[in-house]
């Protein structure tokens, strides 16, 4: 039980109890003798951040092969580099990259890579939240179809250890995916009542290969196919027509815009006011860091922002409190989570913010300046399902973290 003295919420002085792993009371002053006591004076309160689209493992090719083609990049530095990864390595990459989220207020990711289990191994000893799934990507061939089906029927058989665990399932995209995986996959997915992940709507040339193939569009066929529903999160969705629109608004499909990869990767530049104005559930992920190239939700924000904006040509596109609810609420919703705000009865996933930090002063408008002026440095403690994963700026065993990482990083060189 964890006890926040005179903590800043919304603008006024409060103090919260933290009781197992919910908010269970805020008042102004509350006496509680069993709680640990922390003195949050000059510190506000906010959720954690949930991202919704990433590749955790993929830290160690931050920065590799930047400036080329997309399918010179993949053959000369991408695919050699993975075809060499191990399991023991994915642990230690999921733990660094957990490491940099944690510093930068995230408690929920949706990850999508090899070996899942080695991440919900390093999710669990970091303390933070995962929805983690089995990549499903057949190449259409029927033989590796099969065979992945079988590894997804495991994968999801095997009960989380952790209620701090989401399992679920992942395809990647209608380009490297066969529909027959795809309608397994999905019915598989319903049976455990759990979500499907998938790349769509990426690029014009995925819009343009997808009409050739199937006259009709990405998400026309991901419908018709009868995959989308309230589980399914679609990451990218830049190339929309109307009705597709229209269908993701109607079935309550999830989006997960990542306007870094968008704008690194020159793919397109989401329509995210019209998105939000016909009801589609969108919310914040910020891909790998080989398209991005960092895990900082702070960074997301504020592209999303400025994207909003200069997409709509609008000024009233992309406002700070719709900005900061998809990275937040948006996201813990489209995982089933009741978390992403400050209130009673809610899952206790927030982090405290120095406001004497110069990125947060003057405090007109603390959402405001979470988009557009922070940076990690103002967020000094992270809490996850009720327990502290970072206090004032400490992770457990990040030396430990970094080492590991960086006898990865030599193994590549
Ligand atoms: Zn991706």
């Amino acid at each position: 039980m964890f006890l926040l003295k005179k903590v800043h919420l919304n603008g006024k002085e409060q103090d919260i109890l933290i009781n197992g792993n919910q908010i269970s009371c805020i008042e102004d002053n509350i006496e509680n003798d069993e709680a640990e006591i922390i003195s949050c004076q000059g510190k506000a309160i906010l959720p954690s951040f949930c991202n919704t689209h990433t590749h955790a493992s993929m830290m160690f090719l931050r920065g590799i092969g930047e400036d080329k083609e997309l399918f010179s990049w993949l053959n000369e530095d991408i695919w050699p580099r993975e075809a060499k990864l191990t399991s023991e390595m994915i642990y230690h990459l999921s733990r660094f990259a957990i490491l940099e989220m944690i510093k930068t207020g995230t408690t929920l990711f949706a990850d999508m890579y090899f070996y899942p289990q080695e991440t919900i191994r390093a999710i669990l000893d970091m303390g933070i939240r995962g929805a983690v799934s089995f990549l499903g990507m057949d190449f259409f061939d029927a033989a590796k179809t099969d065979a992945q089906y079988k590894e997804m029927e495991t994968f999801l058989g095997q009960k989380a250890s952790s209620d701090r665990i989401i399992k679920g399932l992942s395809c990647h995209s209608i380009y490297t995916t066969s529909k027959t995986l795809f309608l397994k996959a999905h019915e598989l997915a319903n049976q455990y009542n759990t979500f499907l992940h998938i790349h769509s709507s990426e690029t014009k040339q995925e819009i343009n290969d997808c009409l050739k193939a199937h006259n009709c569009r990405p998400v026309d066929l991901l419908n018709q196919w009868g995959v989308l529903d309230d589980k399914t999160v679609l990451a990218h969705c830049l190339h929309l027509d109307e009705d597709e629109i229209g269908m993701l608004a109607e079935t309550k499909a999830v989006i997960s815009h990542c306007p870094s990869s968008a704008f690194k990767l020159n793919s397109g530049q989401m329509d995210l006011e019209k998105y939000l104005d016909a009801g589609i559930r969108v919310t914040l992920g910020t891909d790998g860091v080989s398209s991005n190239n960092s895990l900082s939700m702070l960074w997301e924000m504020k592209l999303a922002a400025l994207s909003a904006k200069n997409k709509a040509n609008n000024i009233l596109a992309g406002k700070v409190n719709d900005i900061f609810h998809i990275a937040t609420k948006n996201g813990f919703d489209a995982f089933g989570l009741n978390a992403g705000e400050i209130a009673v009865g809610k899952l206790a996933d927030f982090i405290l913010v120095d406001l004497r930090n110069v990125f947060l002063m003057p405090n007109h408008n603390l959402f405001s300046n979470m988009i557009y002026a922070a940076d990690s440095s103002c967020i000094t403690d992270v809490f996850c399902n009720g327990v502290p994963v970072m206090r004032n700026k400490i992770v457990p065993n990040e030396i430990e973290i970094i080492d590991n990482f960086n006898q990865i990083i030599q193994f590549f060189n």
